[in-house]
Formats: C-alpha cells, sequence, structure tokens
C-alpha cells in the first residue's frame, strides 16, 4: 500500500512521534510505500488565504473557494500546497497523527486540511461522501489524548471519542470520499508506565499492519437522502453501511 502520513507534533521525541516512527519503520519493513509530511519539521504554514495560490481569480474580494476552483483549472495553487495535494493523491491510505487538542485537530494540522483539500481538486461538482474524489482509498486518525480512557468512554466527562472525532472522520475524510478506518487512540500516554507505552506501540505497529483490511467507520449511502440532504426514512436500503 502507499501510505501518507500527515504528522503534527511539535516535539520529535514525543510519544506521537514515536507512534509515526514506529509506523514508517512497520510499514517500509512490510514493503509499504510511505511518505511523511512532518507539518511542524516543514515549518507548515497552516493560514488560509492568498497565499494558497499564485493565480488570481478575483483581486477584489476574496472568496476562497472560487479562488481553489480557478487554481485548480489553471494550475495555480502554491507549490507548498500542489505538492501536498501530489501527495494525497498518491496515496492509498491516509493517516493524521496527532495529539488531541481542544477536542480536536492541532491547528496546524487543520490548516493543513483548510489548505490542501481545495475545491474543484479534492470534492466539488456534486463530489462528496460515496461519491468523493478519493473514494476508494482509506484514512485512519491515530491519536493520543492527555485525559483516560474512562472519561472518553459511555457518560466520560469529555464526552465519547466517536462524537469528538466525528469532524474528522465524517466532516473531513467521509465527506471527500474516503473509507474510514476506526481511530487508534492511546490515552493518556504521559500516565502510562514505559512498559504499557511499549506495548501500546506494538499495538498500533499490528494495526498498521492490517490498514488494509482494518475495521471501518459506518455510514449511509449518498443516494440514501433527499435532495435538502435528509434521510429518506422507511425506505428498505436506508441503513448505515461500510464502504471498505
Ligand atoms: C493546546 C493543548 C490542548 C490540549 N487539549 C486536550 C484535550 O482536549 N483533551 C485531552 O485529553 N488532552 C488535551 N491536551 C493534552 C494532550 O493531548 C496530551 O498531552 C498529548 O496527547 C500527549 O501526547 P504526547 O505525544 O505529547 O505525549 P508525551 O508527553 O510527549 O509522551 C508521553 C511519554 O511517552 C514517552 N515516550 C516517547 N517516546 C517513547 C517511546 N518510544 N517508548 C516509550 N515511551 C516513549 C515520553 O518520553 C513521555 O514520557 C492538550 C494539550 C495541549 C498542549
Amino acid at each position: 500500500m502507499r501510505v501518507f502520513i500527515v504528522h503534527a507534533h511539535h516535539e520529535p521525541k514525543s510519544f506521537n512521534g514515536a507512534m509515526t516512527e514506529t509506523a514508517v519503520a512497520a510499514l517500509a519493513a512490510a514493503g509499504h510505500e510511505v511518505i511523511l509530511s512532518d507539518l511542524y519539521r516543514m515549518g507548515f504554514d497552516p493560514v488560509s488565504d492568498r497565499r494558497n495560490f499564485t493565480t488570481v481569480k478575483d483581486a477584489t474580494y476574496l472568496k476562497q473557494q472560487a479562488e481553489e476552483s480557478f487554481a485548480h483549472q489553471h494550475q495555480g495553487f502554491a507549490p507548498q500546497i500542489a505538492t501536498e495535494l501530489e501527495k494525497l493523491f498518491w496515496c492509498e491510505a491516509l493517516i493524521f497523527q496527532f495529539p488531541l487538542w481542544w477536542f480536536g485537530l492541532p491547528a496546524i494540522l487543520k490548516g493543513w486540511v483548510d489548505r490542501v483539500f481545495a475545491l474543484g481538486a479534492v470534492y466539488g461538482g456534486g463530489r462528496r461522501y460515496d461519491n468523493g474524489v478519493l473514494a476508494g482509498r482509506r484514512a485512519m486518525c491515530a491519536l493520543t489524548t492527555g485525559g483516560a480512557a474512562t472519561s472518553y468512554g459511555e457518560n466520560g466527562i469529555n464526552g465519547e471519542i466517536g462524537s469528538l472525532l466525528y469532524p474528522i472522520n465524517h466532516g473531513i475524510f467521509a465527506f471527500t470520499g474516503f473509507t474510514v478506518i476506526e481511530p487508534f487512540v492511546v490515552y493518556g500516554p504521559a500516565r502510562l508506565t514505559e512498559m504499557e507505552r511499549v506495548s501500546e506501540l506494538a499495538r498500533y505497529r499490528a494495526r498498521l499492519l492490517t490498514l488494509a483490511e482494518a475495521p471501518s467507520l459506518m455510514y449511509r449511502r449518498l443516494e440514501e437522502y433527499d435532495e435538502g440532504g435528509v434521510l429518506r426514512v422507511g425506505r428498505p436500503e436506508a441503513r448505515a453501511v461500510s464502504r471498505s
């Protein structure tokens, strides 16, 4: 498999750093090809504005999606964005590696999505969800938390981890067509013993080696919704299906 890891942690010796090191080594040893975008090391600029483009559609009013569509038609993405888009279209599996920050993605990774997942290139013209541009590829969140697993479980104070990750799994991955692999979460690595951390890395290695067949989240098909984006209830086929 061709695997693209987007890594968002500012400390190379962090547990996130260890997870990405583990991933690169394990995948390469198993014969997979791996590309890594280490966003802090690259000095990736997460701010989305005219710097996304070398082309200009309307110099008087910045409408990002209109500029994205124009840039897509005229090879007008800034070099840093064009390179990331190439990596995205090269991969068969995409991994976001990050520490949970304020119940979501660190800004550098959210900014990467804001800038790289451009209209025209990655979605648009009716291309979304199971009809998405990136259909046929798989994507997974690999993350760490500060809080304990129980605080992200049923009745946990922080809310269920699946609900917190919904904007990423559904709003970014599934929306653009990816089959979404169940997230891999290491809860509170700083609270674990050294042996427990080593065993979490082994658990991650095992997951990586089954990327192609690891269980995916269930999403309904586009055709199950009406023109207003509302589920057509009562239809026999209105049931959640896995896209894998
Ligand atoms: C801005 C911000 C917002 C945050 N928001 C949230 C939030 O909403 N929810 C939440 O739960 N938490 C939150 N946190 C906490 C954050 O999610 C955790 O601190 C982070 O996920 C821990 O991962 P890490 O990689 O930084 O761990 P680290 O602290 O870097 O690592 C933990 C331990 O693992 C060790 N380690 C490194 N490599 C290895 C290895 N190869 N083998 C064994 N051990 C190793 C390290 O030395 C360290 O002792 C937030 C933190 C910040 C800064």
